[in-house]
C-alpha cells in the first residue's frame, strides 16, 4: 500500500493505493525482511495528512513490523535467515552526534522514522540496516508483537518520562493502543499506582475499567482527586487543558504525541496560570524511541505476558483500518495481516 501524496483523510477515504512494486534488496549493512504483521499507527494519519510529511513519494507506510528475515546483506551478520525480527518507528540514526553519543538517538536531527523516510511495512517485503530490527520473544504471535514496538515501545518511554512511583495516582487521557497497554504495564509494576482513564467514548472507558482502570470519565469530566501525572495520546488541545486543571502541584504532564492537529487549537487561550501552570506543573513531550526503549520494553512484555488486544486487517484494507483510527472507533490496536 502505498501514499502517493499528502492529502485529507475525510475528503480522500481511499488515501493509500494498492500497487505492485519492485521487491527490495538488501543493502551491506542490510537485511531483507519478508513482513507477516504490521500494526496501524495514529502517525500515518500525521504523515497522510502532512503534518509530518513523509521526504519522499510514493512511499509505503508503517513502522511496528514483523517478518522473517529472507535475505541479508553481504557484511551483515546479526540475524540469519528465517529468524522472526521486528522493526520500529526509528528506522536509522547518525551514531556520532552528541544526542546519538548520550543515548539519546531519539532526538537526532538525522533520525529518520521508518515508513516516512524511508519504506515500511505495509508491503510483503522490506530492507532495514541489521542493527535497526530485533529479535521478538516468542510469548507473542507476530499479531500481537507488531503493536508492542510503536505503541508499546512509546507507551514504556512515556511511562518513563512520567517519572510516576508506587502509590501515586497517574492520569491517561486518551485511551488507544498505546493507553491500553501503558495502563497493561503499570497495573503490573506498579500495583499501587491508581489509573484514572479519560477518554470519550463510552466503549473506550468500559474498556479501560476492565483492564483495572480505577476510574475512567469523559476527557471533561473531574477525576475524585487530583493526579500526580498525566500520559496525553490524543491528536487534540482541549485533553491538554483538561489535564493540566487535573494535575497536582509539581505533577508533569506528558504529552505522546507526534504532532497535534490545528483543530481545536483555540482551546489554548482558556489557559489560566493559576489553575493550569502554577504550583511548579510541568508539560514534557515524548520525541520518538531509542532502540533502548523497544528493546526493553520487548523483554518486559515478554516477562509480565503482557497481550495486547488487536484486531487484524487484511493488506488491501489499511484505508479502512486508517478511516476507523481517524473516527476514533478504537478497541486495541489494528495490525494488517501480510
Ligand atoms: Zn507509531
Ligand atoms: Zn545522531
Amino acid at each position: 500500500m502505498v501514499l502517493d501524496e499528502i492529502c485529507s483523510v475525510e475528503d480522500n477515504s481511499q488515501p493509500l493505493r494498492f500497487s505492485e512494486i519492485e521487491d527490495p534488496s538488501p543493502g551491506e549493512n542490510e537485511v531483507l525482511i519478508r513482513v507477516s504483521a504490521c500494526g496501524v499507527c495514529h502517525t500515518e494519519l500525521d504523515e497522510i495528512e502532512g503534518r509530518t510529511p513523509p521526504s519522499f513519494f510514493p512511499i509505503v507506510p508503517g513502522h511496528q513490523i514483523i517478518g522473517r528475515v529472507a535475505a541479508v546483506g553481504k557484511n551483515a551478520s546479526r540475524h540469519r535467515l528465517g529468524d522472526r525480527v521486528g522493526v520500529a518507528w526509528i528506522f536509522s540514526a547518525c551514531g556520532k552526534c552528541k544526542f546519538c553519543r548520550a543515548g539519546n538517538e531519539n532526538l537526532c536531527a538525522d533520525f529518520r522514522g521508518t515508513g516516512r523516510d524511508a519504506n515500511g511495512g505495509y508491503a510483503e517485503f522490506m530492507t532495514v540496516h541489521e542493527d535497526f530490527c530485533y529479535p521478538i520473544p516468542e510469548e507473542f504471535s507476530d499479531a500481537e508483537a507488531a503493536p508492542l514496538l510503536c505503541a508499546g515501545a512509546i507507551g514504556y518511554r512515556s511511562l518513563r518520562l512520567s517519572n510516576i512511583g508506587d502509590g501515586q495516582s497517574l492520569g491517561l487521557t486518551g485511551f488507544g493502543a498505546s493507553a491500553h497497554l501503558v495502563l497493561k504495564m503499570v497495573r503490573h509494576r506498579y500495583p499501587c499506582v491508581a489509573v484514572f482513564v479519560f477518554a470519550r467514548s463510552e466503549r473506550e472507558r468500559k474498556f479501560a475499567m476492565e483492564l483495572g482502570a480505577a476510574w475512567a470519565g469523559d476527557t471533561t469530566d473531574t477525576p475524585p482527586h487530583q493526579l500526580d501525572a498525566i500520559i496525553d495520546t490524543t491528536p487534540a488541545w482541549k485533553p491538554v487543558v483538561e489535564a493540566l486543571k487535573n494535575l497536582e502541584p509539581g505533577g508533569r504532564l506528558v504529552i505522546n504525541a507526534i504532532r497535534k492537529e490545528e483543530r481545536d487549537k483555540d482551546t489554548l487561550l482558556s489557559l489560566s496560570y493559576p489553575a493550569h501552570l502554577w504550583l511548579e506543573k510541568e508539560i514534557k513531550s515524548v520525541a520518538n524511541v531509542t532502540r533502548q526503549d523497544v528493546n526493553e520494553f520487548l523483554q518486559l512484555a515478554a516477562r509480565m505476558k503482557i497481550r495486547p488486544e488487536v484486531e487484524e486487517f487484511a493488506l488491501k484494507d489499511a484505508n479502512q483500518a486508517l478511516i476507523e483510527l481517524k473516527a476514533a472507533r478504537i478497541h486495541g490496536a489494528k495490525v494488517l495481516r501480510i
